[in-house]
């Protein structure tokens, strides 16, 4: 089952007087949305009791949980202490995740600016490796790791970078954020048979399961020369990409990914937007 939800919470939550995400679940139902990616972007602050309530809102809510994990991931640092780091943060992610009972974490993987993209690949998958392998021993084997492809040129994490790293275990599903790679393609997706590229490359490189279940990220998005500058709102029609091409590639290979929406703002109701699109698309078919 295809499933729609925002990345953190609109402000039209908060303007509606909602003042906890333990909220979120039922308020994402009543927009007839069926994920909510709970941001721990800025540190895993959550605490076990309030996991667990979300946890349960969700399960009450028919609402698949997963989180963002702390940007500051570096696993291509050149310092042992930074990379070890951020195997604690993956870790501690994955283990608010397991009270929540989230299946999936997002993880930004590094930074390649100031080390070559081989030794940051490398370094950055043999950190992954220790990572899962810590992972089972505590047994956070039921939360997917989902690496995410970012936006901007001197990021570790191109399609190719993420697709190798997810390579390693056949349990990690890549996050594909197409507003990040349209930026990093200085805006290189504008038609159907561009989506279907995409898509064809990850079933060649991780096999058609993993394609069907990918973690999506999507919103419109502004570039430079550098990459990603900002994400926008649906209604934003000067950027792309657009989702109606996603759509309708998705839905020639019976897709049915978890779908998060970044828009600025309206995260939430721009997530019912795209379901609406996909919809219609899929109904058309
Ligand atoms: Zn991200």
């Amino acid at each position: 089952m295809i499933r729609f939800g925002p990345s953190g919470n609109s402000e039209s939550f908060y303007d509606q007087g909602n003042k906890s995400s333990i909220q979120m679940p039922a308020w994402l139902k009543n927009m007839g949305l069926t994920a909510y990616e709970y941001q721990c972007s800025k540190g895993v602050k959550i605490s076990e009791a309030m996991a667990r309530q979300l946890g349960e809102q969700a399960r009450q809510n028919d609402i698949f949980l997963s989180i963002h994990a702390p940007y500051y991931i570096n696993m291509a640092s050149e310092e042992q202490e930074k990379r070890d780091n951020s195997r604690r943060y993956i870790l501690e992610t994955m283990r608010a995740a397991t009270w929540m009972g989230a299946k999936r974490i997002v993880i930004h993987t590094g930074s390649a600016s100031k080390v070559s993209r081989k030794w940051a690949l490398s370094t950055a998958i043999e950190v992954l490796r220790d990572t899962i392998k810590e992972a089972d021993d505590l047994g956070y084997s039921e939360v997917t790791i989902c690496p995410e492809v970012l936006g901007k040129m001197n990021q570790l994490g191109d399609l190719y970078e993420i697709l190798e790293m997810c390579k390693i275990d056949e349990r990690l599903i890549p996050t594909v954020d197409f507003g990040h790679l349209h930026a990093r393609g200085l805006g290189c997706l504008n038609s159907v048979e561009d989506f279907r590229r995409v898509l064809v490359t990850i079933e060649n490189n991780i096999g058609i399961d993993r394609l069907r279940k990918l973690h999506i990220h999507f919103s419109r998005i502004e570039f430079t020369a550098g990459g990603e500058k900002k994400h926008w709102s649906i209604s934003d029609t000067q950027y792309g990409p657009e989702f109606e091409h996603l759509a309708e590639a998705m839905v020639e290979k019976e897709m049915e990914p978890v779908v998060i929406c970044e828009s600025r703002e309206f995260m939430a109701e721009d997530a019912a937007k795209l379901k609406e699109i996909y919809e219609k698309i899929a109904g058309g078919q």
